[in-house]
This record gives C-alpha cells, structure tokens and sequence, in this order.
C-alpha cells in the first residue's frame, strides 16, 4: 500500500531517533492521547529506543478502555431483556461490566450482535421490525460521524425499533482534565491524528497557550510517531507552547468540515462520565433533543444501576499518565487477556493489553 510502508522504514526511523537525542537536553514527560499510538509505540519499542530523559505516559484516547461501567452495565441489562438485539462492535463484548460481559448475555440466551458498522444496526432494525435493536455507540470524535449518519438513516427510514445507547468522548476535555490535575505529570502531548483529520487541529491552540504545553498532531507509523516526538521535544526545548501538525498527509487545521456538521446535527455536548477517571463536564456527546426518540437510555428503564469496578484495577490512573501497566499488581498476573480485570486489558487499543501482547512482561518481583 502507497504512504504506508514508506512509514516503517527503520532507517528513517532510527536518523529521527538520532535527531531526538541532539536535541534533547531535560528529562521531558510526553503523553500519545491515543491507544493506536500507545500500540504502535510498544508494538516497534520505539519506547526503549528514545533517550533516557523522554519519558512516554499513555493517554485516555481508547474508546472501549474508558466507557464507563455504568454505561456498559447498561448495555448488559438491556441486551438480556427479550425481544431486544444489541448490536456492537466487537471488542466491547469482552469488556467486563460490574459482574459479566456481553458474551455472557449471549452465552444465556441474549441476542448480541457484533457489526462492523452502525448502518449494519439500521439494516438489522429494518430486517426485524418486530425486535427492538439498540446499537452501542462507542467511540470518540472518529466514530462520531457514522454514528450520527445512522441515526438520521433510521430517521428517514421512520424506524420506530433502532435506537442508540450513545457513550461518545471528546479529546479536548480530557487534556484540560488531564493538564489542570494537580497530579499532572504532562509536559507535551502527541495528539491523535485521526480525530485531528474529523476535527482538525484548532482547538488545540488555546490548550497548548493555557497550560504551557505544546500539541503536535502526530500519526500511526513508527515514522510518524518518532517525528510527533521529535517536534514536541524541539518545542519544549525551545520554550514554545503551540499546536503544530506533523501528520500533514491526513490532517488539516480546519478538519473535515462536512463531517462536523453532521456532528453537530445530531448531537450536543454534555458531560460524561470516563471508566477510571470520573466525570469530565462538557467531555461527551450526548443525542439532540429531536433525536431523543432514539436514545435507548430513555426508551429502557435501565437508571438504577450501581457499578462495581474490580478494586485491583488501576486503570484510570494509567489513562491518565500516572502509572505505567506493570505498577498494576494484577498485571499479568489475576489480569490477562483472557481474564481482563480491567477494559485496559480487554481492548485491542488498550495499553495494558498492548504492554502484555508485545511481552512487557517484566513485573518486578516486589510488585
Ligand atoms: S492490568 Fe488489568 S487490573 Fe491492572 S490496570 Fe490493567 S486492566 Fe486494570
């Protein structure tokens, strides 16, 4: 595939590596907000290839790994009421809710479906206009948009049995959650080049200019990565704090406007709750009112959950930079893939999942 192999190319990799450690002068903390990236960083070592003083912390931006238990509790309690099939994507059905998963819904008899798209969800709800089909709608600002476009579908289609259990994120919150913690270690930022090619890169302006932290809109690749870090290192080093693309094939200041618009058409902001880390204001997107028909928090009677998370579980520190998998006494240990404790375990883009696949299995004996 053209623009992609040009990307992994190791001696390109290793001349910016090389280019990292000219300039570099102080132990700096750097934070990738996405899990592709945190995979992709573990996955090559570029981690161990860095010098010393970068240290990189793994950001929130996995949408399985911070869907709240409540959420998915949810999600639970309704795909196990009859006549109704819940429709996801693949990764959310291991996701551990408060006392089961959704393969164990459909393990009981519950129809739990994994789809690869939410039009899929419309076309079962036009298939089965006799069931209920609820689509659980994960993601951040990337899945925004087929979502909405699956929402206006069911709209136009007059679709009375599709509706969403809406869990949509937005990155620029969580970096002001993140950069105004008193415990913040952050002192740059990778951010996420594919929410960055729906929502371009203009928000992350005014972060950069309040917290003093530089924001370099950084893609997939190791190429990619190593030269997101590059720049945030010469920005660092050269006291600026801005926002900068480094991912110029994809991105662009202003993003993908008409996708916006459908964004904003169907939903608003509001405030969400993330796994691990609590209650972000104005981090979701939550359905319009003349979407709420379609809204499957209202259209079942699912309020009075009470989610338990595993008390072992350190995840939401390690969304938020604080800690690294293996602090996590159950690493590899009472949590692995196939007994995840944690989403951060279960997901394909969650860092512990990924420190455990790409065997960062060095668990210190005292932990
Ligand atoms: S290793 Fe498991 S229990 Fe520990 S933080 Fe990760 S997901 Fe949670």
């Amino acid at each position: 595939m053209k623009y992609v192999s040009e990307y992994r190319g190791a001696a390109l990799v290793h001349g910016v590596l090389a280019q990292i450690k000219e300039t570099v002068t102080q132990p700096w903390v750097l934070m990738e907000i996405c899990g592709g990236q945190t995979h992709s960083i573990v996955r090559h070592g570029l981690d161990q290839l860095l010098p010393e003083e970068i240290e990189l912390v793994h950001g929130p931006g996995c949408p399985v790994c911070v869907t709240s238990l409540e959420l998915i509790d949810k999600a639970l309690a309704i795909a196990a009421m009859p006549n109704v099939i819940l429709a996801s994507y693949g990764d959310m059905l291991r996701v551990p809710g408060s006392a089961r998963d959704l393969f164990s819904v459909r393990a009981a008899g519950g129809d739990v479906r994994v789809v690869y798209s939410p039009l899929d969800a419309v076309k079962i709800a036009q298939e089965n206009p006799d069931r209920e089909v609820v689509f659980f709608a994960i993601g951040f600002e990337t899945t925004a948009p087929p979502n909405a476009m699956a929402v206006v579908q069911a709209k136009s289609l007059g679709l009375e049995n599709f509706s969403m259990l809406v869990s949509h994120v937005r990155v620029p919150p969580a970096m002001h959650a993140i950069l105004g913690s008193p415990h913040n270690r952050v002192q740059g930022f990778l951010a996420a080049g594919h929410v960055c090619a729906v929502m371009g890169y203009w928000e992350y302006g005014p972060i950069a200019e309040q917290y003093s932290v530089p924001i370099v809109v950084t893609g997939f690749e190791p190429l990619d990565i190593a030269r997101g870090i590059l720049r945030v290192v010469q920005l660092l080093e050269a006291n600026q704090a801005v926002a900068e693309n480094a991912y110029e094939r994809a991105v662009t200041l202003e993003g993908n406007k008409p996708a916006q618009e459908l964004i904003q058409r169907v939903f608003e902001p509001c405030d969400r709750n993330w796994r691990g880390i609590g209650m972000i204001p104005g981090s979701g997107w939550c359905l319009r009112t003349e979407f709420r028909d379609y809204d499957a928090e209202l259209r079942f009677d699912v309020e009075a959950i009470q989610p338990k998370e595993s008390p072992l579980c350190i995840a939401g520190e390690i969304l938020q930079g604080l800690k690294k998998p293996f602090d996590c006494t159950a690493f590899a240990r009472q949590c692995t893939p196939e007994t995840p404790l944690g989403a951060t375990m279960v997901s394909s883009e969650g860092a512990c999942a990924a420190y455990y696949r790409y065997a960062r299995l060095d668990v210190p004996e005292s932990s």
